[in-house]
């Protein structure tokens, strides 16, 4: 089948939507989409029905609210079409417009960092009409997918898509307020839009299954590295292997069916890493399409004899995974308020809009670290491949030059431009090259009409980034156009603000090398926050700054926000101690064995050459001692690992517990896995009882 045929064929799209529902429908349903507000139930009907009717149509047998629970991972109970058999037997299908609207699972299993107790178990989930529903097969049949938020009884949030929407709102207020002093009258609403690259790896999924690590925490807690690893760059942009081909090829007809624009795939740094990125969306769509994507990305391999995975740092000493987060704001009638034109240095809109995100990113560096925290995140941040643990800004040089510009003078008069490139030869096609390179480096570049967040983990939800971004532009925005509002001569107002902006948060603008040393020496200078763990960026959500600013916009609640507080205490403390128990698991059941059966093997060998009388076991001897070395230290560090992980789960705070098992199981961890990875490379490779790292990432 041809794309474009295949593309949204799954999903209740506005063509559908148009071709189904009655006009006034439609447009009822589009005015909610755009301006807010309520849908009647009668409207409700109408669409559920025609929903209905679709997804049998299209083979479907049940409905589902899918939700974004605090888990990390989505959720959904399935509802057959069915009503209640009639005294003849007969069923009709149904879905009424309440049913669309609003779902009630039983919620009391689902984090809610202390907000319900599980005596008040209500949850909704309340339908979101801007996601467009589709139908999903699986093995469970066809089923009519409907996006929802995930509300408490009391209509606190105790999902990802609720603040998210939330953020989106006061965004768009925010812009729309600043580009009214511009003489801007058109606009009605301004959108964030989101586009998302994810990378992960594929590996072969028997030997997979042969790593409990892998299986039960989703990366390795041991393994030597290979002779090979990643340095000779042949991996990253190299031709895809043909059953890696085939793998994506099913992903892509998959995801466009879905709607999911997929757009690019290629091989990553890392061997068996590679990285999907489809074209971006309205915020809340592309990040539930993210959640598609990391779904697809599973099952599909599953059906190839591979397995996709997505934690963070599935290799020690191999390059992990990231999801970058592209993010602008462009209104309804198209205008991205993130694009600086030709000519940045007279754009006076533009250089509004991006002092005001140096002042918020500056203001709210800790809370834009902590919307990227997550279990995994911890051993890629700061490591030399994914961006430090500290935010600053890349401009690149064009912009930092006009921002010194206005510093200096208050105004800029020329901006340094692109040019041409020369390569040289005479055939090749001339080009314009952009006025910056890139930078890898940085936490959050500018790149062109955009700002590329690239913190975030690869198996993390992207909303709490988002909501971040929304929620500081919006407050920005606001607190300049309090200013500006009230100004007499706006012009002369808006450019002292602008260099007043300038001037005070330069401080968070670096474009240098962001994998150096000096740049963390240089930082703490500046005084910027440097958080390097899960549990040092946790406080930001609740520091007085971050309840004013979500309070302020309606965003969190103090209630929810001590609530997500716990809930990502609560999370490091379960991924590390489930990781040290599988670590204990493998070293006592699998590796000290492995190595006592080495030793034992070595030891009659000594016995063996040594009654010859022929000659010493010289050889035997030698890789006995050291091996004997690492025994007793692997055996030493295994119990120091059991006694250290008990006293942790006996505690009851989960703050203090939470930074127990950072400071002091980890390290315990750490000591364990180092005698276990020598061991691996002594002894003989048809007794260790795992796949080695090389078998995982150079044979899929
Ligand atoms: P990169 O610059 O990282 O090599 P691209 O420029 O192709 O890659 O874009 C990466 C992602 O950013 C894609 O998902 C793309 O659709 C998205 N993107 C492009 N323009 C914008 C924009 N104005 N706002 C948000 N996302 C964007
Ligand atoms: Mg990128």
């Amino acid at each position: 089948m041809k794309v474009d045929v295949m593309f949204g064929e799954e999903v209740f799209n506005d063509r559908v939507m148009k071709a189904r529902l009655p006009r006034d429908v439609f447009e009822k349903l589009q005015l909610v989409r755009e301006e807010g507000g309520q849908l009647d139930l009668a409207t409700a009907d109408v669409i559920a029905r025609e929903m209905k009717d679709w997804a049998i149509e299209k083979g479907a047998t049940h409905y589902t609210h899918w939700f974004q629970p605090l888990t990390g991972m989505t959720a959904e109970k399935h509802d057959a079409f069915i009503s209640a058999p009639t005294q003849d037997g007969q069923v009709v299908l149904n879905l009424s417009g309440k049913e669309l609207i609003k779902g009630e699972p039983d919620a009391s299993s689902f984090p809610s960092g202390g907000i319900r107790a599980t005596f008040e178990a209500r949850g909704y989930t309340i339908w979101d009409c801007t996601s467009p529903a589709f139908v999903r097969r699986d093995e469970c049949g066809a089923i009519l997918v409907i996006p929802t938020a995930f509300c408490s009884y009391t209509g606190e949030a105790l999902d990802q898509k609720t603040p998210l929407l939330r953020s989106m709102e006061k965004v768009s207020q925010a812009a729309i307020r600043l580009v009214r002093l511009f003489g801007n009258t058109t606009s009605q609403h301004v959108k964030p839009s989101v586009g998302i690259e994810q990378e992960y790896f594929i590996l072969d999924r028997q030997k997979y299954l042969a790593r409990r690590d892998l299986v039960f925490t989703g990366r390795t807690l041991f393994g030597a590295m290979p002779p090979k690893g990643q340095e000779m760059d042949d991996h990253y942009f190299g031709t895809i292997r043909p059953r890696i081909a085939a793998y994506m090829h099913e992903v892509n007809e998959e995801l466009w069916k879905k709607g999911v624009p997929s757009k690019t795939q290629h091989n990553e740094v890392a061997p068996a890493q590679h990285e999907l990125a489809p074209i971006f969306e309205t915020a809340n769509v592309a990040v539930d399409h993210n959640q598609v994507i990391m779904q697809i990305l599973r099952r599909v391999a599953t059906r190839h004899g591979l397995k996709c995975v997505l934690h963070e740092k599935p290799f020690a000493g191999v390059n992990g995974s990231g999801k970058h987060n592209n993010w602008s704001l462009t209104t309804d009638d198209g205008i991205n308020l993130l694009n600086p034109g030709k000519n940045p240095h007279q754009n006076l809109q533009f250089q509004l809009v991006l002092a005001c995100m140096l002042k918020a990113v500056d203001t709210h560096a800790d809370l834009l670290r902590e919307s990227a925290a997550d279990v995994g995140n911890d051993l890629r941040l700061g490591a030399n491949e994914a961006p430090p643990a500290i935010i600053s800004v890349f401009l690149g040089e064009q912009l930092e030059e006009m921002m010194d510009q206005i510093i200096e003078t208050g105004s800029a008069d020329h901006i340094l431009k692109g040019g041409k490139l020369e390569t040289g030869v005479g055939s090749l096609t001339d080009v314009h090259k952009d006025a910056t390179d890139r930078n890898r480096t940085s936490p959050f570049a500018f790149t062109g009409n955009k700002f590329e967040f690239r913190m975030a983990g690869s198996r993390d939800s992207v909303a709490s980034p988002n909501v971040v971004l929304n929620a500081i532009a919006a407050e920005a925005f606001n607190e300049a156009c309090d200013e500006l509002e009230k100004a007499d001569d706006f012009e002369t107002a808006c450019r002292a603000l602008i260099r007043r902006y300038m001037s005070e948060h330069k401080r968070i603008v670096f474009n240098g090398n962001g994998y150096s040393d000096e740049w963390v020496e240089e930082a703490t200078r500046r005084g910027l926050p440097n958080l390097r763990s899960m549990v040092d960026a946790i406080p930001a959500l609740t520091s007085e700054k971050s309840i004013r600013l979500f309070g302020n916009a309606g965003i969190f609640t103090k209630v929810e926000l001590e609530s997500r507080a716990e809930i990502q205490y609560e999370t490091y403390v379960k991924a590390i101690n489930i990781e040290s128990l599988t670590m204990q698991q493998m070293a006592g059941r699998q590796f000290i064995p492995a190595m006592m059966a080495y030793a034992g093997e070595l030891g009659e060998q000594i016995a063996l050459v040594e009654k010859t009388g022929i000659c010493e076991a010289y050889v035997q001897r030698d890789i006995l001692t050291e091996l004997g070395r690492h025994l007793e230290a692997a055996h030493k560090a295994l119990r120091a690992l059991e006694k250290v992980t008990k006293e942790a789960q006996a505690m009851t705070d989960v703050r203090e517990q939470a930074n127990f098992y950072h400071e002091l199981v980890v390290p315990a961890m750490e000591e364990l896995r180092a005698p276990i990875d020598a061991a691996e490379l002594i002894v003989d490779e048809k007794l260790w009882p795992v796949p080695s790292y090389a078998d995982l990432i150079f044979e899929v």
